[in-house]
């Protein structure tokens, strides 16, 4: 007998309740503030990635909506059809300048540029080195192409040097890396990773979506930390959504790289182009961190003051290195529950267990912005004081 939908669905979402991995998303009842209400209570949030806090700032809505107004609610098509507006052209040359790279190309999402990029630029004969803990769209994004697949241990160089040299090939060789990895919050060594990619003749590729705007000078992101941006065997990808508070993804690199991923890049050719309001946004974002440099400096100065105090409490904080600061629980149960506590005592941050992170270090990721205020954090420190001790986490 043929399965029917119905029995596929609830076979698929009984096996998930079993395993404890159904999952239904807090709904915001506020936009995604520093202060905003779930469950109708009032609570610090520390679950987004809105770094600079800039996904209700008011200088970015009103050239939202100036956008909106002038150019309309839709881009109407595909780029290579008729969707490619003067708008969508001069952001894209904003935003090489920014990354002081010889081109750009913004596609719909940081998902689907991994996809886009990494589908068209591998073939088969090539060899590509993947970071064992590198974001699910980099897997999916690989999956897409036929070159020989490896990974390398976490930010180990020894490691992608033995891979290397391990597989050779007369193809394209890429090492694929996270700039900043998104469950721990540590930085890529990309000094000493390039360093090794270029023995071997590769190119490296960094996903930077939690870099950008949160590393190197103007947030211009890790590989510009590392003193790189210029580089043409790199290729930086990211989002648009994280720090620039936005939507959409990005590639940026040699000069190149942009016409290849126009005529080539499956999610450019097949998807309709950012709305005007998605491009007014983000072209005042890019101006306004270059413009103001608080943003980044609070964003800084408060990750600093969190880490110390968490620390200083007794909390693993795994050796995060930027405003990703998971707190470590260990088992799941213990992470889940410290995270409803934590909703009762006014701060909302998302418990993660497997598979989002490996067996036995679930945790609560918290996420600081520049828009938390000092008075936000010092409630969401007494209230993981609390919940910690009640816990067992820290002591009596
Ligand atoms: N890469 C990394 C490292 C990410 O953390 C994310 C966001 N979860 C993405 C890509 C996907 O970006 P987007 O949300 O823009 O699709």
């Amino acid at each position: 007998m043929t399965l029917t939908l119905p029995e596929r669905l609830s076979r698929e979402l009984a096996g998930l309740r079993e395993q404890g991995l159904l999952i239904s998303p807090r709904v915001l009842e506020t936009a995604n503030r520093a202060r905003t209400r779930v469950d109708g209570r009032d609570v610090v949030n520390l679950a987004s990635n809105n770094y600079l806090g800039f996904a209700d700032h008011p200088e970015i809505k009103a050239r939202a909506a100036e956008y909106l107004h002038t150019w309309g609610a839709g881009a109407g098509a595909v780029r290579t059809i008729a969707g490619t507006l003067t708008i969508h052209e001069d952001f894209e040359r904003q935003l090489a300048e920014f990354k002081h790279t010889g081109s750009a190309l913004v596609l719909g999402s940081g998902f689907t540029t991994n996809q886009g990029v990494l589908g068209t630029l591998l073939q088969p004969g090539d060899l590509v080195v993947s970071d064992e803990l590198n974001h699910a769209s980099i897997i999916d994004g690989l999956r897409l192409t036929k070159a020989t697949k490896k990974i390398y241990r976490h930010s180990d160089p020894d490691d992608l040097d033995r891979v290397l040299a391990e597989n050779p090939t007369d193809g394209l060789k890429m090492v694929v890396t996270d700039g900043v990895f998104s469950m721990d919050g540590d930085i890529a060594p990309l000094g000493r990773l390039i360093e090794v990619a270029r023995k071997h003749g590769a190119v490296t590729y960094v996903d930077d979506a939690h870099g950008s705007g949160v590393l190197g000078e103007a947030g211009r992101g890790t590989v510009h930390h590392f003193g790189f941006e210029t580089a043409e065997d790199v290729i930086q990808v990211g989002t648009l959504s994280k720090a620039w508070g936005v939507v959409g993804g990005y590639a940026a690199g040699h000069a190149d790289l942009r016409q290849l991923l126009i005529n080539r890049a499956r999610p450019y050719l097949f998807s309709t182009a950012h709305p005007p309001a998605v491009v007014g946004a983000l072209s005042a974002a890019l101006e306004l961190v270059q413009r103001d440099p608080s943003f980044m400096e609070r964003l800084w100065d408060n990750t600093r003051f969190f880490k110390a105090e968490l620390a200083r409490l007794g909390f693993d904080t795994m050796g995060s290195q930027t405003p990703i600061t998971p707190v470590l629980f260990g088992e799941p149960e213990a992470a889940f529950e410290a995270s409803r506590r934590l909703l009762d005592e006014g701060v909302f941050a998302v418990g993660l267990g497997f598979p989002t992170v490996p067996r036995g270090q679930a945790r609560i990721r918290n996420i600081v912005t520049a828009e938390h205020t000092r008075d936000d954090l010092e409630h969401a420190l007494t209230a993981y004081e609390r919940v910690g001790r009640a816990l067992g986490v820290i002591g009596g």
